[in-house]
């Protein structure tokens, strides 16, 4: 469910038209509505135990205004790198809902975090559990921790989204969780609070979900025997959205609770959750303006202004993105099979191949749906393209977010050294 509907035949986030948006920010842009953040993180919060942490994955959508929006609903965060951590602090989510996930976290990021006095650590490995004893000792502090183990489930996803599996990078694998949470209990520098896992993204099927909590709800009572006090369970993210309309819906959130509550009811932990895609990408749209309409010899190019490097998903993970006109057609509109692709010099650079749209031409705008996870947080300048500015809406407001980089922007950051110059 969101808030992008057609509106006086004009494509609209909440009471805005994305063409009076077009006008007042240019093309390409990424919209959010705030209503519908909202709504995804009530219905969530309500398919969850009541005293759960939420905290909103940052990589998925970093806005500030996005960030604040839940935050202010009383989401935390969870980060995976400095960069995030600030980021989610300069947005007002105090510390204590923070918790800091990924591989490979420095020195200097644990030091910032442990400085935060953020809720928990989510370790992914020994030596990272060595550091971040040395870290916090010499800090004077004792790191909260919780360990990522390695379930080894498929999460039945696309592989470059997989994290639960025993191939992959993430965490410390389940037959060795008893080790290193001894090892933990050995460090001064280190508390044990509980135990963490994350099995991939884009999940449309619940039952890897309910085998890895099934899993770990089975450790969580082992360590206890073995003496540890486990008192949180953080079960990650990774439920999937509709991406294509006509697909059978993923589950939905309170099927999810359902396998939640079954998996942990008596273990009495209160529970972390990471949720990004679910919250944020039904949230957001990439609107963008047909440059050209190119007649090939097998196919028609519908060319946009937005390219792979604002939207990488299809590139990336062979993501499937619905493509609307933002004119709403008349009924029974002629239709064409278009390839629509981005001005980037790559192949890749492709939304969608032999898509069935109402027949656009130059100046058209289109809107590319569930943009708002995994999109603008993964743009670049590729090709010299500043990547495309963000804008939120809530009810008949907006405001730009995040504003156009112009080309001078680009060009500041680049200098030339001394034997260039002279
Ligand atoms: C990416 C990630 C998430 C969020 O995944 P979604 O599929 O967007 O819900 C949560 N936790 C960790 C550790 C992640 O890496």
């Amino acid at each position: 469910m969101n808030y992008f509907s057609y509106q006086n035949g004009v494509l609209s986030a909440e009471s805005v038209s994305l063409e009076t948006l077009a006008r007042e920010v240019g093309t390409p842009f990424y919209c959010y509505s705030s209503e519908t953040l909202t709504l995804h993180y009530k219905v969530f919060s309500e398919a969850v135990p009541k005293d759960s942490l939420i905290a909103f994955s940052v990589k998925a959508n970093g806005n500030l205004a996005v960030l604040k929006t839940l935050g202010d609903l009383g989401a935390g965060a969870d980060v995976v790198s400095g960069g995030e951590l600030k980021k989610a602090r300069a947005a007002g989510i105090p510390a204590e809902r923070i918790v800091f996930s990924g591989v490979g976290k420095t020195r200097a990021e644990m030091k910032l975090a442990l400085s935060e006095r953020i809720y928990q650590f989510n370790v992914e490995s020994e030596p990272e559990l060595e550091l971040l004893n040395i870290v916090a000792l010499e800090m004077k502090t004792c790191a909260p921790v919780c360990v990522r183990i390695n379930p080894d489930v498929d999460a039945k996803t696309h592989a470059k989204i997989t994290t639960g599996t025993a191939e992959t990078k993430f965490g410390i694998p389940f037959v060795h969780a008893r080790e290193i949470y001894k090892k933990a209990a050995s460090l001064k520098g280190i508390e044990i609070v509980g135990v963490d896992v994350h099995i991939g993204s884009q999940i449309t099927d619940l039952e890897p979900f309910g085998a890895a909590f099934a899993r770990v709800a089975e450790l969580v009572k082992d360590l206890r025997i073995d003496g540890h006090a486990i008192s949180r369970l953080d079960l990650g993210g990774g439920l999937g959205v509709p991406y294509e309309r006509n697909n059978e819906p993923p589950p939905d959130p309170e099927a999810y609770g359902r396998i939640v509550k079954h998996a942990t009811a008596t273990l009495g932990c209160r529970l972390v959750f990471e949720p990004g895609r679910l919250i944020a990408a039904n949230a957001g749209v990439l609107v963008s303006e047909v440059i050209y309409v190119k007649q090939g010899d097998a196919k028609t190019f519908l060319i946009i202004d937005a390219g792979m490097n604002d939207l990488i998903r299809p590139a990336m993970y062979d993501a499937y993105h619905e493509i609307v006109p933002v004119r709403e057609p008349a009924p029974g509109a002629p239709r064409i099979a278009y390839d629509v692709v981005g001005p980037v010099c790559e192949t890749s650079d492709l939304f969608a191949a032999d898509r069935s749209l109402p027949q656009l031409k130059s100046g058209d705008l289109v809107a590319i749906l569930t943009a708002g996870a995994y999109g603008a947080t993964m743009s670049s300048a590729y090709n010299a393209r500043p990547p495309a500015p963000e804008v939120l809406v809530k009810g008949d407001e907006w405001g730009i977010v995040r504003a156009r980089q112009d080309h001078d922007d680009l060009i500041a950051r680049d200098h030339l050294p001394g034997w260039l110059t002279s």
